[in-house]
């Protein structure tokens, strides 16, 4: 399965292709509060100890339902409920992953460029 993912305002949002389902997949998270998603304790380079390097807060559930679907309208639809950005150029590539209908693949969107930094 494809797993892509990028960073908007405090949430780390997840999607990806299931090639075994044959569905996309969701996941909206939190990001970690202590070190504000990068997965590294503020002062060193070691691990962030509340999240143990994930970047992504434990105790939270993610913040969408959908689960999985075969249609990236519903994707589209539940990101705008949660009022976060599902950028063309990632829905783009997910629409690439159901076609050629990928296997592994990961990747990190690292910056939104239409999105300016409120920090
Ligand atoms: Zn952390």
């Amino acid at each position: 399965m494809s797993r892509r993912w990028y960073r908007h305002n405090t949430n780390m949002v997840f999607v990806g292709w299931d090639r075994a389902l044959g569905q996309f997949l969701l996941t909206v998270a939190e990001l970690c509060t202590r070190c504000g998603g990068f997965g590294e304790e503020p002062t060193t380079d070691n691990f962030c100890f509340a999240c143990g390097g994930e970047g992504v807060r434990h105790d939270s559930n993610s913040l969408s339902s959908l689960g999985t679907t075969a249609n990236l309208d519903d994707v589209a639809a539940e990101l705008a409920k949660l009022n976060i950005a599902f950028p063309d150029y990632v829905r783009a590539d997910l629409e690439e992953d159901k076609r050629t209908n990928v296997g592994e693949l990961v990747h990190y969107y690292v910056q939104d460029p239409t999105q300016t930094s409120s920090t």
